[in-house]
């Protein structure tokens, strides 16, 4: 089933496959075994005009909202979720600047971030602030036009890579969680360092690294939407990118799905092919018909989000105004539940997804000769960022109880 709102959206997505497919998977394998960044990769993407999807038209991007981004990253997750990953971290570090930036800094870090020649990262974790941000000891003491930065991020997506980092510090420690504000910081910027290069179990084609800042001097014009605004910014983007994470789970488990039924279908045991075991088959039907259901609920939330956000987008440029701001005055529903419910039941389908297609398929699927081992190992970090499943379900109960 197709879930396109328009030509442009059915476009895009060819396009991310062309990148997939011809790009993508002469590369994964040896990017994996090396655990290197890919360039060559992310330039394709920008060459395909992926970067700039959920943009407005007036800064290079094509005003399609989150329904085409998550197509897009659906589409190459199922070849590999890490050579696609600058596509989406550029969207969630870019969104909370994109939703509380002034008219002059998006001037500044639009056409960029559109264009996909500057990358983009967020950073809110640290070593002692994972699940709960609230606990982060990263500081930015105001000095004069500058804030200085002290502290130091941990497991930043698309690290070192990236060229803008959307970083949440504490400004006000005694406020704790509303004293957190988020400050772009580019890369080069003195006393902005990379530390520790993760290795990793899975999404090893994407770098993950400690970002390090030691009395770094970062300009006020840099503060995303004042003081102490931080986490409401953060928040205020989860809602709108976690189904950009389903996205890229129901890719990852689509893609593993069709590399089991391709060879399931030329194996032999018994004197037949293994697919025309009907206890297996049965077993993708059901694998098939969770991703489906996946499916209609990621692009059921992001055709209905679009809505408000490409409204409140274009209003913010006519008007000159924040696109918080527009997205307040439309009064539109919050998307926290729905948005955690995509996140939580399509990460869980790809791992399951991808470790049973790995038993379905035997040894060699056990083996580097196979791409299945692959999705296994990528898969787990789904459930993971964004927030951990468990995050993901305290968000629903939260909404259920509210909700009454
Ligand atoms: C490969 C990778 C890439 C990442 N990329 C980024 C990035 O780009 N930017 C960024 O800022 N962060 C990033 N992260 C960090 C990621 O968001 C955190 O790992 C995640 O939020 C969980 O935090 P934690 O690892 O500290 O686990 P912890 O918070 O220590 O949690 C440990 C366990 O306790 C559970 N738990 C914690 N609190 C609760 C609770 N209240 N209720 C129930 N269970 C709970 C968790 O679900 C988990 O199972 C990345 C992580 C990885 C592994």
């Amino acid at each position: 089933m197709n879930y396109f709102n328009n030509q442009e959206e059915a476009a895009a997505v060819q396009r991310a496959a062309k990148v997939a497919s011809e790009v993508f998977k002469p590369l994964r394998a040896k990017c994996d075994e090396d655990e290197v960044y890919s360039p060559e990769a992310t330039t394709s993407m920008a060459e395909a005009n992926l970067f700039g999807l959920w943009l407005p038209k007036e800064y290079g991007g094509l005003g399609l909202g989150v329904s085409a981004l998550a197509l897009v990253l659906e589409e190459m997750s199922k070849v590999c979720i890490g050579l696609a990953l600058p596509v989406g971290t550029s969207a969630l570090g870019g969104m909370p600047m994109f939703f509380w930036a002034t008219p002059e800094q998006r001037a500044k870090w639009l056409p960029g971030l559109a264009s996909g020649k500057k990358l983009w990262a967020f950073a809110i974790s640290e070593a002692r602030a994972g699940s709960d941000a609230t606990a982060m000891q990263t500081t930015a003491k105001k000095e004069g036009d500058y804030y200085i930065l002290n502290g130091s991020k941990h497991y930043i997506s698309t690290g070192e890579a990236a060229d803008f980092y959307t970083v949440a510090v504490s400004t006000n420690p005694e406020r704790g969680a509303r004293g957190i504000s988020l400050i772009v910081v580019e890369k080069g910027t003195a006393g902005f360092t990379f530390g520790k290069k993760e290795r990793k179990l899975g999404l090893r084609t994407n770098p993950t690294y400690d970002l390090i800042f030691k009395d770094c001097k970062v300009p006020v014009a840099n503060l995303i939407g004042g003081e102490g605004k931080g986490l409401l910014a953060v928040q205020e983007t989860f809602d709108y990118s976690r189904p950009g994470i389903a996205a890229q789970s129901l890719g990852l488990a689509q893609g593993a799905m069709g590399e089991a039924i391709k060879y399931l279908k030329i194996r032999q045991q018994f004197g037949q092919p293994i697919i025309a075991f009907q206890g297996i088959n049965h077993e993708l039907a059901e694998l098939a018909a969770k991703i489906e259901a996946g499916r209609a609920l990621v692009y059921k939330i992001t055709s209905e989000m679009d809505a408000d956000f490409i409204l409140a987008s274009s209003e913010a440029v006519k008007n000159n105004t924040t696109v918080h701001d527009e997205l307040k005055k439309l009064k539109g529903p919050r998307w926290t539940k729905l948005s955690a419910m995509s996140k939580l039941f399509c990460s869980e389908t790809a791992m399951e997804v991808a470790d049973r297609c790995l038993t379905l398929c035997g040894g060699i699927a056990y083996t580097r000769d196979f791409p299945l081992e692959k999705y296994a190992r990528d898969a787990k970090v789904l459930q993971i960022y964004e927030g951990t499943s468990h995050i993901q379900k305290n968000e629903i109960a939260a909404s259920l109880i509210k909700e009454g």
